[in-house]
């Protein structure tokens, strides 16, 4: 694969991640039996993780999307969140859980837990594949998490770098040269 020439080390291989997603999917599926689930997988880093983790959690759940940006230009914004492209559901009563990619500063998650909250949902849990707890700007509960990572840039595994290497299945650093194209 064209990918791999700029892969500088496997941090997390595709073995240990679905090992880790099925221990999730347990405690998730324990903490949600019998309740009105809502997953709001964010755009476009989850996608991947939440088709993963959705397949080993036992609860009828509705899934919805959102894109959100702190910085980039979206269409509306609520706070300090742009929403890119907001949810066609309503979170009012619902016990709502969030499926990130990873929480970096912790800041986009922060501010949109506040907005489902002042949305009414009933709770906000948060699962992130990924967390950097050493670049975090603000004290954001995440429930479920599946690996705590150093502060280097990953991709694969539906994470980015300028739109590339979504696809591939290990979570990976890339070499250097590869920010310098
Ligand atoms: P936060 O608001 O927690 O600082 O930002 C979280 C977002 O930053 C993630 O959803 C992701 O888009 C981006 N991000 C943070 N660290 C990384 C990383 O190591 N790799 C990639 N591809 N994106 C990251």
């Amino acid at each position: 694969m064209e990918h791999n020439d700029m892969i500088k080390q496997t941090l997390i291989d595709s073995k240990a991640i679905a090992k880790r997603i099925k221990e999730l999917g347990k405690l998730i599926t324990n903490d949600y039996k019998g309740k009105d689930l809502l997953v709001i997988g964010v755009l476009k880093g989850a996608w991947v993780y939440l088709a993963d983790l959705l397949r080993e959690v036992d609860v009828n759940a509705e899934v919805d999307f959102m894109s959100v940006s702190s910085y980039g230009s979206g269409t509306s914004t609520s706070g300090s969140i742009t929403i890119v492209k907001d949810l066609s559901v309503s979170v009012e009563g619902r016990d709502v859980l969030i499926v990130e990619d990873i929480v970096d500063s912790g800041l986009t998650l922060s501010h949109l837990k506040d907005l489902l909250y002042s949305r009414n949902a009933k709770s906000v849990e948060v699962s992130t594949l990924l967390s950097k707890p050493s670049r975090r700007r603000v004290d954001v509960e995440v429930k479920y998490i599946g690996f705590e990572i150093p502060d280097e840039f990953v991709i694969g595994y539906g994470l980015d770098f300028d739109e590339k290497y979504r696809a591939l299945r290990d979570v990976c650093v890339l070499k250097e040269e590869a920010y310098q194209k």
